[in-house]
């Protein structure tokens, strides 16, 4: 566990901080491409850039996360926006949610395709509609309506992950391959709020019209200014029968637990159920950690004053 004290005076208020993730998965030393793994460390550094720009200029954690988040659904390393995971059809299902800790309330859409930031359609339905979560083809009109960049369903489609699901087609994983990418950001604003966002396409070869944690608020995502803001990722089925991110929120608030023992609490139960994976979160003190069960979790995090710190193994960060 991260703990972040004692940073500069500039923020009168409270000095806000950011951390990213890029998906936990069977990732093993030495088999994952040092490209790839470079690649994806960059794409996790834009992010926290992007989020940290709008917290220092005084902006929100919503705001924060969404910019965070948007960066990485950009990027086709990872496993949301163009270049999410296929299913079994050969097609692209986005999840997202966003959550906002100040009003506890929270959007999210799933079984989506054709809405270029999937994250951007959770933020519309939180901000502007009476409803938590929202599915399939009318999402899309919700977000034309709204002004939201569109893309037809093929654009999303990249030639890796055409390769992955023909392997997992065949029963094979390549050894350069790293199941999972979905994105998450989780990030405190100088006004003390919390707020956390996750994005993507679900596990590769699913079935169509498969949901996973992500959207499923208490499951995936979760934040609440009293106690802290989640954004899981990982075997999707485990961490929504655990109600993971409510768990982690409960063992705090309720429990009174430090957050990252609450992490690793709440990750003995996904285990439990045979389930891996990881989490980002924050607290209201600033405090950040980002503990996983897998073999690894790209990941990263960003305070007001520092340069961004990413990595993918236990080793690579300090937890
Ligand atoms: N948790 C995601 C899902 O089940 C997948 C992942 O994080 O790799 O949809």
């Amino acid at each position: 566990m991260k703990s972040i004290r004692g940073l500069s005076a500039v923020w009168p208020a409270v000095a806000p901080v950011l951390a990213v993730h890029g998906g936990a998965g069977h990732i093993v030393a030495g088999q994952l491409h040092a490209t790839r793994v470079a690649a994806a460390n960059h794409g996790l550094h834009q992010s926290l850039l992007a989020g940290m720009a709008v917290l220092r200029d005084g902006g929100s954690a919503v705001d924060a996360v969404v910019a965070a988040v948007v960066v990485l659904e950009d990027d086709e390393q990872f496993n949301a926006g163009k270049g999410a995971v296929l299913t079994v059809d050969g097609g692209v299902e986005h999840d997202a949610a966003v959550a906002d800790g100040a009003t506890r309330r929270a959007g999210a859409v799933a079984c989506v395709s054709g809405i270029r930031n999937p994250v951007r359609a959770a933020r519309v339905v939180m901000d502007r509609t009476p409803h938590v979560l929202l599915s399939g083809a009318a999402v899309v009109e919700l977000a034309r309506s709204e002004g939201l960049a569109l893309a037809p369903g093929r654009w999303f489609v990249t030639p890796r992950r055409q390769e992955q699901l023909a392997r997992l087609q065949r029963g094979c994983r390549a050894e350069s391959e790293m199941t999972g990418g979905t994105v998450g950001a989780v990030a405190l604003d100088v006004e003390g709020h919390l707020a956390a966002a996750t994005s993507t396409g679900g596990s590769a070869g699913q079935f169509a019209g498969r949901i996973g944690d992500a959207p499923l608020i208490g499951a995936g995502t979760w934040a609440d200014d009293r106690s802290c803001a989640v954004s899981a990722t990982g075997d999707g089925e485990a961490f929504i029968l655990s109600a993971f991110a409510h768990e982690v929120d409960a063992l705090v608030r309720i429990a009174a637990l430090d957050l990252g023992t609450a992490c690793h609490q709440a990750l003995r139960v996904v285990g439990a159920r045979t389930g891996t994976g990881g989490c980002i979160a924050v607290g209201p003190d600033g405090t950040v950690t980002m503990p996983f069960t897998s073999a690894g979790m790209f990941r990263g995090w960003i305070d007001a004053a520092g340069d961004p710190r990413v990595g993918m193994f236990a080793e690579d960060l300090c937890q």
